[in-house]
């Protein structure tokens, strides 16, 4: 038996180290080992990896990814209380953990990272979605990280995952699928954490697309985007006024009618608008 199985139960660490849950830093913890084994499974084959964890708290995630073979975990967790419990478990898988005291906000953990890297995190909801448009917004693309295995609210994973047509569909569902396929691989009641979120909650695997699905300039494709659903009840040729004097005639382009509105326009087309608008 390795020595990572020897570690105690995290309710037992919790209580030893005085991890108190604060609010103010979205601490809800995990603290069945089989469930966090579970999820560490969901972002594929860690062994030839280098795993990036975004708040590790008292570590049970941390021990899954470690347990699952993960070669080497970099975690980053801005709460210093956390530190003496995430050393128990460096000390158990000698050489395989590194632990960094820092806002994950304010770093770069790519250099600390060799490729090939996936990240995998439970955080809380605010800092997870500002992370997910960083990751998917780098300067350059493919970007460092090959999959993301995250843990949402229930509801942020749906408009993630959303397809045409459905209500959850919006910026978010084309920012994600432009360039990174997107799937919910786990669903977790608010019972599952300590203490309970009042909200389900939802792990969503996206991996990194060589290339952006369609071609379109990021900016542009994001400007009009984000112009469109900003009045999502709206006709687009009056959403999208003042984007371009021949809006019109740029919808009709891309393959849109003027009168569609944004929540039924698929990514190609959007993308076909992007260009459209580009075109000057
Ligand atoms: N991963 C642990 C688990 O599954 O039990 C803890 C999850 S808890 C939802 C979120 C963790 O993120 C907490 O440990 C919290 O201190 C940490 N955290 C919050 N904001 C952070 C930030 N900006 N940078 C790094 N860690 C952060």
């Amino acid at each position: 038996m390795s020595a990572l199985h020897d570690l105690p139960p995290l309710s037992r660490v919790i209580a030893a180290h005085g991890l108190s849950a604060r609010k103010s830093l979205g601490q809800n913890f995990l603290l069945d080992l089989n469930l966090t084994s579970r999820i560490a499974r969901q972002a594929g084959d860690l062994s030839a990896c280098d795993v990036l964890e975004i708040g590790p708290g008292p570590g049970g995630l941390t021990r899954g990814l470690l347990m699952e073979g993960a070669r080497h975990v970099l975690a980053i967790e801005k709460d210093a209380r956390c530190l003496p419990a995430l050393a128990e478990i460096a000390a158990a898988a000698p050489g395989r953990l590194t632990v960094l005291n820092a806002d994950a906000l304010l770093i770069d953990p790519a250099e600390h990272l060799s490729p090939p890297i996936r990240v995998v995190a439970n955080l809380p909801y605010n800092v997870g979605t500002e992370l997910l448009i960083r990751w998917l917004t780098p300067p350059d693309w493919p970007p460092f990280w090959q999959s993301l295995t995250l843990m949402f609210q229930r509801e942020v994973a749906e408009r993630i995952v959303a397809a045409p047509g459905s209500r959850a569909f919006g910026r978010l569902a084309l920012l994600v699928q432009w360039r990174a396929e997107a799937r919910i691989v786990m669903h977790l009641p608010p019972g599952a954490f300590t203490p309970p979120p009042k909200v389900s909650s939802a792990v969503v695997h996206l991996t990194a697309l060589p290339a952006p699905r369609y071609p379109a300039d990021a900016k542009v494709l994001e400007r009009v985007v984000a112009q469109a659903f900003n009045q999502r009840r709206k006709m687009l040729r009056a959403a999208l006024k003042g984007l371009a004097p021949d809006i019109e005639e740029r919808l009709l382009a891309a393959g849109i009618a003027p009168t569609d509105r944004a929540e039924t326009v698929d990514l190609e087309r959007f993308c076909a608008l992007a260009r459209a608008v580009a075109e000057g």
